[in-house]
């Protein structure tokens, strides 16, 4: 098929447009990177073919300036535009202006945002597909009494849940009904400030869950799945550490799972990668749909090691407008694949940010490893965005010896000039629960309590 897309923005920073150029690179695809005035010796900049100012520091005015990278495209020819994950990656605005700019957006299209993206909206999807949710509320909740009423039917604790939220932000968990108003006002407040969006939503809050996703892949009249990512280990509702396969699900629930994400992506005709995130229970072996993500998402590349195949690469050939590369017989499995999220932020010190100074840096590497990162020696990690700096992702035949290949990778990184969260993993990787699997999505942060890294 002839190459539709010939040049390709990246509407994004950090690891992901590295990642992105990279994938786009190889298909012969000219790129074209985007940077804020304090990311002008950013590696995608370096890496990208050309590069655009976008503005300031500050990613109101940069990396969230729908103008400005519309702008950009235009002064560079681009006829594609991939959004990474955060910022602008599922605004469906964006989405839109993209499309009626002529230009190829990298994802599913406006319509399958605005349906998915929304996590209420995205609910209602969901019971409509037959795929199970959390019991909760059916859409929005329009004030505190309506939502009192849902809680005293669903029963406490409760969790309300900002309907545009994403990054662990805009959730509230109510024990009691005397502070379902404070939490209730609060998570709309989160939520107009964080995503310009007050909606919130509620569901039961499921105690000592485990959160595991599916990836799946489509084209419009086909889905695909990938099989699933266990990232149960959180702080904040933030994932830190993610493997694949999850280490808990038999192979009769890995494929009832595996089949309801691919039921409810059909249902919307997806296009693109996307993510459909379930609780599990694995006392019952029962499973709830909470979200999909309608993005490449951080974790990616453990089931790209599981797999073989390449995420991005594939994107880029379905938003082309190639049918999917694979039927479900063509994706198989392979060993076991972790990774580890290293921030820019300080364990020791309540995880406070690090921004500053690389003076030196050393990563890992060797059989079974993949670094996905945008450090080098002498760079300055800037204050204004996410803090992570790299992701540490291993590979081997077995989970227990993935664990013992992750634990020698850490020990090799050595990033001089500022504290990271490398001493956390390193300390988890040998604990005894994670190496038994023994966790819940309230794991880490009990852990760290007991566990402090001073
Ligand atoms: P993933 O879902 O890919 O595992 P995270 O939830 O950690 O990753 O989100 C990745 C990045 O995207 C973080 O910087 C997070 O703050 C941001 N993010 C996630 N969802 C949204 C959203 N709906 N709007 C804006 N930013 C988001
Ligand atoms: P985000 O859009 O910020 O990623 P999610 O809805 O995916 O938000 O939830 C983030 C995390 O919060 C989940 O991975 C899980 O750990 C926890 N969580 C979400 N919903 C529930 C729930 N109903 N009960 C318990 N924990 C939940
Ligand atoms: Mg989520």
């Amino acid at each position: 098929m002839a190459n539709r897309i010939t040049t390709l923005l990246v509407a994004n920073r950090g690891e992901i447009a590295v990642r992105i150029i990279r994938a786009a690179k190889e298909l012969g695809i000219r790129t074209v990177a985007v940077y804020s005035q304090a990311d002008k010796d950013s590696l995608h900049v370096r890496l990208a073919d050309t590069a655009c100012d976008i503005g300031p520091a500050h990613a109101s005015k940069s990396y969230l300036n729908i103008q400005a990278i519309l702008e950009a495209a235009r002064q560079t020819n681009a006829d594609a535009v991939h959004p990474g994950y955060g910022f602008l990656a599922e605004n469906e605005q964006f989405a839109r202006q993209v499309a009626e700019a002529g230009m190829v957006f990298v994802g599913p299209g406006p319509e399958t945002i605005r349906l998915m993206g929304d996590k209420a909206r995205a609910r209602e999807t969901a019971i409509k597909a037959g795929v199970p949710t959390v019991p909760g509320s059916d859409g929005v909740v329009a004030d505190v009494t309506v939502a009192a009423q849902i809680a005293d039917r669903i029963g406490y604790p409760v969790m309300i849940k900002a309907a545009a939220g994403g990054g662990g932000r805009g959730i509230r968990v109510v024990h009691h009904a005397d502070e379902l108003e404070k939490e209730f006002i609060a998570a709309q407040r989160e939520g107009l400030g964080a995503f310009g969006d007050g909606s919130v939503y509620l569901e039961k809050f499921i105690a000592r869950a485990r959160h595991i996703e599916v990836q799946v892949l489509g084209d419009g009249s086909n889905v695909i799945h990938c099989f699933e990512r266990e990232c149960s280990l959180q702080r904040r509702r933030q994932k830190v550490f993610e493997e694949a396969p999850s280490p808990v699900l038999s192979e009769e629930r890995r494929q009832a799972l595996c089949t309801s994400a691919v039921a409810l992506a059909k249902s919307v005709n997806y296009s693109g990668a996307g993510t459909l995130e379930y609780l599990y229970d694995d006392a019952s072996g029962e499973f709830y749909f909470i979200e999909m993500n309608t993005r490449i998402q951080v974790e990616h590349p453990i089931t790209e090691m599981i797999t073989g195949i390449d995420l991005v690469r594939t994107m880029l050939r379905i938003a082309n407008g190639e049918p999917l590369p694979y039927r479900q017989h063509d994706i198989t499995r392979r060993g076991s694949a972790i990774e580890c999220r290293i921030n820019a932020e300080d364990p020791a010190k309540g995880f406070f940010p690090t921004p500053g100074k690389l003076q030196q840096v050393t990563l890992p590497a060797g059989p079974g490893i993949r670094v996905d990162s945008m450090i080098y020696p002498g760079y300055t990690v800037p204050p204004y965005y996410d803090s992570m700096l790299a992701k540490l992702i291993v590979w081997d035949e077995t989970r227990e010896q993935a664990l013992a290949r992750l634990a020698r990778a850490l020990d090799e990184v050595s990033i001089e000039g500022i504290a990271t969260t490398v001493p956390l993993h390193q300390a988890l990787v040998r604990d005894q629960a994670v190496q038994q699997a023994d966790y819940h999505t309230g794991f880490l942060e009990q852990w760290m309590v007991t566990h402090p890294l001073s």
